[in-house]
């Protein structure tokens, strides 16, 4: 009997690119294919997706991905992967109707084959048999994927917590987790993002009072930014500005576009007479006026970066003004988000961020959800992803406390492949594996090397050196020019070190001195030691050698 493998391309060991491949001999399914983004050490670096060449090298094994919720850091990477690969894509209706502009026009395709899957109903892909199950997140339809293989059912819980009562009323499957936990869990794949929070956490609905409190208090417009794709969290600030009797306008691009195929598919619903335009809203007084707004990431481009800078042409932000900041700070983000807030407080405008009644709260299972659906579902195995290290290493701390050997519990590594037989589960081989950066370009695959000179760069500017040669007779022609740009340094030491660099040319023989290749690699030596002798410092030395 084949083994059932399955291997982690992202999402383990990190937050963010989440990308798991499950094989049983030639059937292959793909769950979701995310994006990260990059930290202060990638310059320029837009998004980083997961390495498809494993995917790519094993095309015709590859049936379907399903996708577990329409989250970036889960669909984020889909138009890369489907510019290498025509397969199919399930995912349930409200993820469906987020992605299928968005991917459409990236990819310029019209052909994509993106496909409905529903609650309940299972999916045969192969020898696999794959259910969505519904659970509660901070998103509509969010789909825990069960997988039955030859060696029983995997569960794939996607990011999850227990919310009784979620924005849109639909609660998480609990019948069916439990049926499946009857019916034998083989090994459970759970969101371990908030494993070190003790306890149960809030509801969506918890934000209500910390929304209702910022409009009591506010004279003049409230504003509340959120990820583009937190439906609910919009949904329940349309319902409490109506309360107050204030108007909606809404900008920012995505958001816009979000909103309205959210309320043409009836998964918003907005109070009547409630969304104004911009213009609109100009003519209002201050406190009938709410705004809603991208920006939460304090993305450069973004309306309300814009506006914190005073450079947002369709508005201004007011003396009076309060900003509901509802939403967490990605990693890697938090530098861009402050400076926006800051920002935005120097132009008179408050910004209502974290307090004892919150205007955020995590759609992520805590400690004691994280045990509830281990009990719910009885897994043999546990493996936690969607977590740093840190995040896994707790995971299997309460798996301990809950009666969990340590051969049934596993920290999986991108790449490492977790590897299922008749009687047990261990490590299997490693697979092409890694990120891929992506930049402004929007081209994937900035190496490694640009990323360095990049960070060289910033840190301690740039050295040119210019020399000419006459390679006929083996002579220098002149004296070497050296410039530099970025580098803090005084004019004095600049002279020594070209004086250093000038004179290091002597040491070469005729010979030598037709070798421009040779020339080259003296200077930048001679350069390189230069500089780091007398001013510390390691800029990215550029030599240019004329032959003449
Ligand atoms: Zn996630
Ligand atoms: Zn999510």
């Amino acid at each position: 009997m084949a083994t059932v493998e399955v291997v982690a391309l992202g999402g383990v060991g990190e937050i963010g690119k989440n990308c798991t491949v499950v094989e049983q001999g030639d059937d292959w399914i793909l769950i979701d294919a995310g994006l990260s983004f990059p930290n202060e050490e990638m310059p320029g670096i837009d998004i980083i997706i997961p390495d498809f060449a494993y995917l790519v090298e094993n095309a015709e094994k590859l049936k379907a991905v399903f996708l577990t919720h329409a989250h970036e850091d889960h669909v984020g990477a889909l138009p890369y992967l489907v510019s290498e690969l025509n397969v199919p894509i399930y995912a349930t209706e409200f993820t469906h109707l987020l992605i299928k502009d968005k991917m459409e026009e990236k990819t310029g395709r019209k052909d994509l084959d993106l496909r409905v899957m529903k609650f309940g109903e299972k999916v045969e892909v192969g020898g696999l048999t794959v259910e969505p199950i519904r659970i509660t997140h901070s998103i509509p339809e969010t789909a825990a994927i069960a997988i039955q293989t030859v060696h029983g059912n995997l569960l794939f819980t996607a990011d999850f917590k227990f919310d009784f009562t979620p924005v849109d009323g639909k609660l998480s499957d609990l019948a069916r987790l439990c049926e499946l936990g009857k019916e034998g869990v083989l090994s459970l794949f759970s969101d371990s993002t908030n494993v070190e929070r003790p306890g149960w956490g809030p509801s969506e609905k918890d934000v209500m009072p910390g929304l209702r409190k910022v409009f009591s208090e506010a004279q003049g417009r409230v504003l509340l930014t959120t990820f583009a794709s937190n439906i609910h969290r919009m949904q329940q600030f349309l319902n409490v500005a109506a309360e107050f009797g204030r108007k909606v306008a809404v900008v920012g691009r995505r958001m816009e576009s979000n909103l309205d195929i959210c309320s043409r598919f009836g998964y918003l619903k907005a109070p009547r007479g409630i969304m104004i335009t911009l213009d609109d809203a100009k003519d209002l007084p201050a406190h009938e006026v709410a705004i809603l707004t991208t920006g939460s990431q304090g993305e450069p481009f973004s309306a309300l970066v814009q506006m914190s800078k005073g450079e947002y042409g369709r508005m201004q932000i007011k003396q009076g003004d309060t900003l509901i900041y509802s939403a967490r700070p990605i990693p890697g983000n938090e530098g861009a988000i402050w400076r926006t807030i800051n920002r935005l407080f120097r132009q008179g405008c408050t910004v209502v961020y974290e307090g004892p009644t919150p205007v955020h709260v995590s759609g992520h299972a805590y400690q004691q959800e994280l045990q509830m659906m281990i009990n719910l579902t009885k897994p043999f195995y546990l493996t936690p992803v969607h977590g740093e290290p840190r995040h896994q290493h707790k995971y299997l701390e309460l798996g301990r406390e809950m009666g969990y050997p340590e051969h049934r519990m596993f920290t999986l590594e991108v790449g490492q492949k977790l590897v299922f037989d008749e009687t047990k589960a261990f490590f299997g081989d490693r697979v092409p594996c890694g990120r891929v950066l992506i930049d402004s370009t929007g081209q994937p695959g900035v190496p490694d090397e640009v990323l360095r000179h990049r960070n060289a760069l910033a840190k301690d500017g740039l050295v040119t050196i210019a020399v000419s040669v006459d390679v006929e007779v083996g002579e220098i022609i002149g004296e070497p020019i050296l410039q530099s740009t970025g580098l803090f340094i005084s004019e004095e030491k600049l002279k020594h070190i070209r004086e250093i660099v000038a004179d290091s040319l002597n040491s070469l023989n005729r010979n030598e001195c037709k070798d421009t290749g040779k020339v080259r690699h003296l200077l930048q030596e001679v350069a390189k030691k230069a500089l780091l002798r007398q001013a510390g410092a390691r800029p990215v030395i550029l030599v240019t050698v004329f032959e003449v």
